[in-house]
């Protein structure tokens, strides 16, 4: 029997990334990072200095010049541009501030789509995003959505990238910052942010992380009877 899909969707800084890739580990399952995706056609657009105004209008030809792959390494997806591996690239300030507007065209979440269902052809999959549930994989066999008070994730964010508590202001800032990027993401036309009929709704808020995946596993656990 082929081993399940599992999707994890949820707002910016509720611990997506993270979690899936624990609860992947714990059930030897690979994860996807969809959004890394999303980031590395956006790196490769400031990359290849293609005018910000003129993506929008970007057809699929063109984004075929930019050889984005997904290559299966032990328990994840490396992202490569051509050979390069692209990790640090991926989640600078500027990529982060311009992948959500590019991520709501439709012709670039269209061209994204194979590549992310080839990679849970074989199940055996814990999928990270914002249309896992919804989009790329509506028959998964168990479907998580992630949410988090905005303070919260404001704060998870700013410490794991900063290595340090946030101060009034800068808690602020970055929730603002966070804020906004939901709103894009949810109000976009083309799959939206939103829970997946059918998805368990899992509030991280007042979780510890060791309890969070546990309480993952344990839907997975009763839902595939595994
Ligand atoms: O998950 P992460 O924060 O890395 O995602 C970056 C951005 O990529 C999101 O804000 C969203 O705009 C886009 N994204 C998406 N669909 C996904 C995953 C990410 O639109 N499945």
């Amino acid at each position: 029997m082929r081993p399940p899909v599992i999707t994890l969707d949820g707002p910016a800084g509720s611990g997506k990334s993270t979690t899936a890739r624990e609860v992947a580990r714990r059930l030897g399952y690979r994860h996807l990072d969809s959004g890394a995706l999303y980031r590395a056609l956006t790196f490769a657009l400031l990359s290849a200095k293609i005018p910000k105004d003129e993506w929008v209008n970007l057809p699929r030809e063109a984004l075929d010049r930019f050889p984005i792959l997904l290559r299966p390494n032990g328990p994840r997806f490396d992202v490569l541009l051509g050979e390069r591996v692209l990790e640090a690239e991926l989640r600078t300030p500027e990529v982060t501030a311009l992948v959500s507007p590019l991520s709501a065209l439709p012709a670039v979440r269209d061209w994204l789509l194979e590549a992310q269902r080839e990679a849970g052809k074989e199940g055996g999959l814990v999928a990270d995003g914002r249309d896992m549930g919804t989009v790329v994989f509506p028959d998964a066999e168990v479907k998580i959505f992630l949410t988090a008070d905005l303070r919260e994730r404001a704060a998870r964010r700013f410490l794991e990238r900063e290595s340090r508590q946030p101060s009034a202001g800068e808690l602020r800032l970055e929730a603002e910052k966070i804020e906004a990027r939901d709103k894009r993401d949810s109000s976009r036309a083309h799959a939206p942010l939103r829970r997946a009929s059918g998805a368990i709704e899992v509030d991280t808020s007042f979780l510890t992380f060791e309890d969070q995946v546990e309480v993952i596993i344990g839907h997975v656990k009763t839902l595939t009877k595994r």
